[in-house]
């Protein structure tokens, strides 16, 4: 619509308005940006100025007020309900009506939409007619727009305030109370903010707290940066939060604060986390510290020579050195975590789990010593108690143990035997000392001096049912003469030891552990063969001591006897010839007729013929003891021999007036000493005539295994089975010294003359019955020796 349409009837608007006054009006509606419309009395379209025209864009176009709602496409206020005639503003105020911001859209076709405040109402004339109606439309659309823009925009960052979470507030800058404050605020401090509006610190807070804040507040309005409190703890209904804030003066444009606005982030959760993180990490470097604390430990642990466990207060273990696994034959994986009592239940019972148990209990550390008995070791044990449980160090002293306890014992066994002469008292004590070291109880068996049975000198705490339960033990092991160790039920063991003396045994010692559940080790036997060697060195001296206390007693029996022999054959031949010295100074020559010289030097050849024999034997003992006695061998008939010596004894066999038999089976021959063989048989035909209570004697001689067999039996008065051995020994006789006269030398020289020949001679007897002589001689082999 330009200048010219705008005026759609001249004619009407010249009569409308004076021509000058139109052109004044003109102007002005022409420049002004309201779009003005006006109609005359009849509704049709007068004013339709250059603004209204674009508004529309459209050209003023004479239409009936029916068509105007259509044509200029006016809406209402909602922009889609086309606007009823009636309700067009010029419409209204043709009626007569003010029409005062009435709202409207007008929404031409292919145009942008514009929504307009309309004014209006009727041209009045001077005189009172209606001369029409105008309508002034202001364009608010863009104002409508930018004010909606800025209400978007408000809600906008009234939302992001609103939904942020953190705490949004803001303090005017004066009073320092709040003017605003978001939703993350009210459920941080747990109040509505109509609570909080209006409000300052001093409401919330103790008066230093307050004060603070509001310092720190007013630090912030004077100055331009920004405040960052990092962490900032803060009371609230929930409890202590940690919050991080920022504070930021907000200026006018005067440059002057107005208000603080407040930014509070809660870091609690972040700030603990942090915090756990930190402890996390401090817990782990205590960790890594302990962990390597423990790798210390554990590698010095392991490189001691003491064994090492330890347990925890339920005494599960926790800990095992290699030491102690190599001790305890036990893998470190088959006991770590495992109950001790469960592992060890016969401990409970023990020395080390009473210890144990009151270190425990007690909470004091406790040294002790203990043998072991699964293990067979000695073990020195120091446990200490902690917090934790029970560390226990303990070191194999069984070496160290079984030496101290070897040299104790045998230094008191030592100490046992030197102490006392009476030997047999001596070692009843001596098997005592090795108990209970040894052995539960035990024995101390001798072998009989004929080698023939076994004694026991000492039983120590044994039962007297158990006696003889060892009896082959015993044997065996006097036969091997060798030490044993044999088990027994129940873990126990015996252990024998023979008492050797050169390849002599003289007995055995025998320990038993039968209730202690304990076996013998080898130490056990070396202290056990140690023993029985102090214990035959004992029985040897104790013998040799018996043995020279016998030959003393029968040295000096024999001086008496051999004073005695002596004497009487000489006192004798002195007293007769004291007698013949009277008579002869008597002149008294009636006892010296032939007959009576004859019979005088016949006693007196006897006399000194029994003297000549004693001194012979007591030269042949000599020479023996100094190894001097010759034989010279030859070529005999031992039967000739014989009855060359009975003819010799005629007048003795006569005298005692006995049966005498000889029982002769010649030739026996043979190489043997004549001299000496003639002794061995004068001297036991000699003994039979004496010891043979005048009852028949029967001399015998005969081949026999290759040898020569003298036998001469009598039936006298015997020799007990104890005196048969010992009447071969020399001084050694079977009777008192009055009852008959002799030396006992003779069968000791005997027995020496007969073994030189390499023959043998044996007695059997049966006192009161009498006694059997034999003599076995090899009839060759013996070389022209001296003896040996
Ligand atoms: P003696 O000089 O005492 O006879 P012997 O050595 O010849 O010495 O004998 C030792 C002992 O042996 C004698 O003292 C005697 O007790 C005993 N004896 C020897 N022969 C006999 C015998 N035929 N009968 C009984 N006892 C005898």
């Amino acid at each position: 619509m330009d200048s010219s349409n705008s005026r759609p009837d001249e004619g009407k608007s010249a009569s409308f308005l004076s021509a000058r006054r139109w052109e004044f009006v003109h102007t002005l509606l022409a420049s002004l940006e309201e779009a003005v419309v006006a109609c005359d009395a009849d509704g049709v379209l007068v004013l339709f100025n250059p603004a209204a025209e674009r508004l529309h864009g459209l050209p003023a176009q004479p239409l009936g007020a029916e068509q105007w709602s259509t044509y200029y496409d006016l809406f209402r206020a909602d922009g889609t309900t086309r606007l009823p005639a009636d309700e067009i503003p010029l419409r209204r105020a043709l009626r007569g009506e003010v029409v005062r911001n009435v709202e409207m859209v007008i929404a031409p076709r292919a145009e942008r939409r514009h929504r307009v405040l309309c004014n209006g109402s009727a041209i009045v004339g001077p005189d009172g007619e209606q001369l029409g109606a105008v309508v002034v439309m202001h364009d608010v659309t863009e104002l409508l727009e930018a004010q909606v823009h800025s209400r978007e925009t408000r809600a906008f960052l009234d939302s992001i305030v609103e939904n942020i979470p953190n705490m949004i507030f803001v303090k005017e800058a004066e009073g320092l109370r709040f003017v605003l404050f978001n939703r993350a605020g009210e459920a941080l401090l747990g109040a509505s903010r109509d609570d909080l509006i209006g409000k300052n610190d001093y409401d919330f807070f103790p008066q230093n707290q307050a004060d603070f804040f509001t310092s720190k507040d007013r630090a912030v309005l004077s100055g331009t940066t920004v405040l960052d409190i990092p962490e900032e703890q803060i009371a609230t209904p929930s409890g202590e939060r940690t919050l991080h804030t920022r504070k930021i003066p907000i200026r006018g444009e005067d440059g002057a604060a107005r208000f603080l606005l407040g930014i509070s982030e809660d870091i609690t959760e972040r700030h603990l986390a942090s915090q756990n993180a930190l402890q996390l990490q401090l817990e782990q470097a205590k960790v890594a510290e302990a962990q390597s604390t423990s790798a210390r430990v554990a590698a010095i642990l392991e490189s001691i020579t003491d064994g090492f466990f330890a347990v925890d207060r339920e005494w599960r273990f926790t800990y095992l050195n290699r030491e102690a696994e190599l001790t305890l034959q036990q893998k470190r994986e088959d006991v770590l975590g495992k109950r001790l009592w469960d592992l060890y239940p016969e401990l409970a019972d023990t020395v080390f789990g009473r210890e144990y148990l009151a270190a425990m209990r007690e909470r004091r550390s406790i040294t002790f010593e203990a043998y072991y008995a699964p293990l067979q070791r000695q073990l020195e044990v120091r446990a200490f108690p902690s917090d934790d449980g029970l560390s226990v160090y303990f070191r194999d002293i069984t070496e160290r143990f079984q030496a101290e306890r070897r040299n104790r014992l045998l230094s008191e066994a030592s100490k046992e035997l030197a102490s006392s002469s009476d030997y047999e008292a001596s070692l009843r004590r001596f098997s005592g000392i090795a108990l209970p070291e040894l052995g539960d109880f035990g024995f101390f068996d001798l072998v009989d001096k004929n080698g023939e049975g076994t004694s026991r000198v000492a039983r120590e705490k044994v039962a007297s049912a158990r006696e003889r339960e060892f009896d082959d033990v015993i044997t065996e092991t006097l036969r091997s003469k060798t030490p044993a160790i044999l088990p027994r039920p129940n873990g126990n063991s015996v252990m024998c030891v023979p008492i050797l003396f050169g390849d002599r045994c003289l007995g055995a010692l025998t320990f038993v552990y039968a209730e202690s559940g304990r076996t013998h080790s080898d130490a056990d036997l070396a202290i056990g063969v140690e023993l029985a060697e102090r214990a035959a060195i004992a029985i040897n001296n104790a013998t040799l001591y018996r043995e020279l206390n016998e030959a003393v007693r029968a040295r000096d029996e024999f001086l008496s006897i051999a004073s005695h022999e002596l004497k009487t054959p000489l006192t004798t031949m002195k007293l007769q010839l004291q007698v013949r010295l009277r008579r002869l100074a008597a002149k008294d020559l009636t006892r010296f007729t032939p007959e009576g010289l004859a019979r005088m030097l016949n006693d007196e050849h006897r006399q000194i013929q029994r003297l000549t024999h004693l001194i012979d034997d007591m030269l042949d003992i000599s020479r023996i003891h100094g190894g001097k006695l010759s034989l010279v061998p030859e070529s005999l008939e031992l039967c000739a021999l014989v009855q060359e010596v009975v003819t010799r004894l005629s007048e003795n066999i006569a005298d005692q007036g006995v049966e005498f038999r000889l029982d002769l089976d010649p030739p026996v021959v043979g190489e043997w000493d004549r001299f000496r063989i003639d002794q061995v048989i004068t001297n036991l035909i000699t003994n039979a005539l004496k010891y043979g209570a005048r009852e028949p004697i029967v001399v015998s001689v005969a081949l026999s295994s290759g040898g020569a067999l003298l036998q001469i039996r009598d039936e006298g008065i015997g020799i007990p089975l104890h005196d048969q051995s010992r009447i071969f020994q020399r001084f050694e006789r079977a009777i008192g010294a009055s009852s008959v006269s002799g030396l006992g030398l003779g069968l000791y020289i005997c027995k020496h003359i007969v073994d030189a020949h390499g023959g043998s001679i044996s007695v059997e007897s049966t006192p009161g019955k009498g006694s059997l002589f034999s003599v076995w001689l090899p009839l060759h082999g013996v070389a022209s020796s001296t003896d040996p």
